[in-house]
């Protein structure tokens, strides 16, 4: 069996030889029967991104002048509850907390900790109101420039089997696998995952993928913690770690849901190419990923079964938005079922955009253009066709965080 040590891909990484490939780009190829051989591919970049709940940031600010407060009971930010401590800080005038990423504000629960982090990273004002263990409240606003540290940390993430839902029912069932809810007799399909460009796909033993790994978490280098929780042989995910301040926003936010906010993270995975078996878990394609489709309200229970390629094939990643066609009617369905806030006063701010196909779905007048497919399912011996209203993953994030993490390797700014 053929191998090769990973000084000797540095080395032509160094040289500017390696052959470093998005797994995009790898699964082309071998879509194409042109696959680069083991001899020809050193490192293929792995990506996901998804709704990932498991995500909690630990922040660390000043609210007022020492002296002022003995230490912080409660906490919010922009009305999102966070826990005060672990260290209590006394009078020191600032508190270290955990925030949710699922956690929603006192206020609005569609908007939580996934949207709040999103407008810490953009340099947005926060308003801070502590409520002390001594009875005082005190109120400030922040921005990011403010925060002393801040870092996120997710306990299941990169998941890689998931489940498809849709409703087999008469009624209506509200979830977190769609931003409204899921109208019954299998109108409507919600998937999450990326398919064969999925980091924990693309290497199922965990040859390379593990403890102690440098990866990108939303732009910025991050660590593997370990497994994450509820992870197991059969469903992986990751525990993860990176310096917020460092991230990107662009590629984590806030993700409306039937059941209020959620976050959404973005995940880069370098594979290096050691081994012939290394290489041919990389070989593995949407087509092979196979994905049960249940009952939204059993949640285990398999009606049938898809794989990734009849969810994604080449359909559409973002909608076009024409507004010649845009009815203005009195309550905008697309504006309301957006998870991201994307599609705002009649307006599609693409930088915002997750694809996930919702305004497409729900604008009542065609205003958006954008083919987001349906999958023949065969449930209780009978063929019925359902069509994908919403997507929880979206792969043009996935890719382009997988390519800036094999430009940022071939410029040795990321070492393997
Ligand atoms: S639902 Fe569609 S047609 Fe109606 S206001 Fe919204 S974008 Fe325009
Ligand atoms: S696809 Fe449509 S609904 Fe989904 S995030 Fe983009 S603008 Fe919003």
């Amino acid at each position: 069996m053929k191998k090769r040590d990973i000084s000797q891909i540095n080395e032509k990484i160094d040289n500017g030889e390696a052959n470093i490939y998005t797994a995009e780009e790898f699964k082309k190829l071998i879509k194409e029967d042109n696959a680069p051989s083991f001899d020809e591919v050193d490192v293929v970049t792995t990506g996901t991104c998804g709704v990932m709940s498991g995500t909690a940031a630990i922040l660390n600010f000043i609210v007022s002048p020492p002296g002022e407060f003995i230490k912080a009971d409660k906490v919010y930010l922009n009305g999102v509850p966070a826990f005060a401590g672990p260290c209590p800080n006394e009078w020191l005038g600032e508190v270290d907390v955990i925030l949710h990423g699922t956690t929603h504000s006192i206020d609005d629960v569609n908007y939580g900790g996934g949207f709040l982090l999103k407008e810490i990273m953009e340099g947005k004002s926060v308003d801070v109101r502590v409520e002390s263990v001594d009875g005082k409240v005190i109120e400030n606003t922040i921005t990011r420039d403010d925060i002393n540290r801040a870092q996120i940390i997710g306990s299941r993430m990169a998941f890689k089997n998931y489940t498809a839902f849709t409703n087999p029912g008469s009624e209506e069932v509200s979830s977190i696998f769609a931003a409204t809810p899921l109208k019954g007799n299998l109108s409507g399909l919600t998937f999450s995952g990326c398919g064969d460009i999925n980091p924990l796909q693309n290497d199922i033993p965990h040859n390379v993928i593990n403890t102690g790994k440098r990866v990108l978490l939303n732009g910025a280098e991050a660590y593997i913690l370990g497994d994450g929780t509820r992870s197991s042989p059969q469903k992986p995910n990751l525990m993860l770690s990176g310096d917020m301040t460092r991230m990107d926003p662009y590629y984590f936010g806030g993700f409306k849901t039937g059941q209020g906010g959620e976050i959404y993270n973005t995940i880069a995975i370098p594979i290096p190419v050691l081994t012939e078996e290394i290489y041919n878990n990389l070989l593995i394609q949407d087509i092979d990923v196979s994905i049960p489709v249940a009952d939204i309200k059993g949640r285990h229970l398999p009606l049938g079964e898809t794989n990734y390629y009849e969810l994604w094939k080449d359909y559409d990643l973002r909608p076009k938005y024409d507004r010649q066609k845009c009815s203005s009617c009195s309550e905008c369905e697309a504006e309301l079922v957006c998870p991201t806030n994307a599609f705002s006063d009649k307006s599609l701010d693409l930088s915002r955009c997750f694809g996930c196909g919702m305004c497409s779905s729900f604008c009542s007048h065609d205003a958006f253009d954008m083919d987001t497919g349906s999958v023949d399912i065969k449930i209780n011996e009978k063929e019925v066709n359902i069509p994908i209203i919403c997507r929880q993953s979206d792969r043009l994030r996935a890719n382009k965080l997988s390519l800036k993490l094999k430009k940022m390797i071939k410029s040795g700014e990321f070492k393997l």
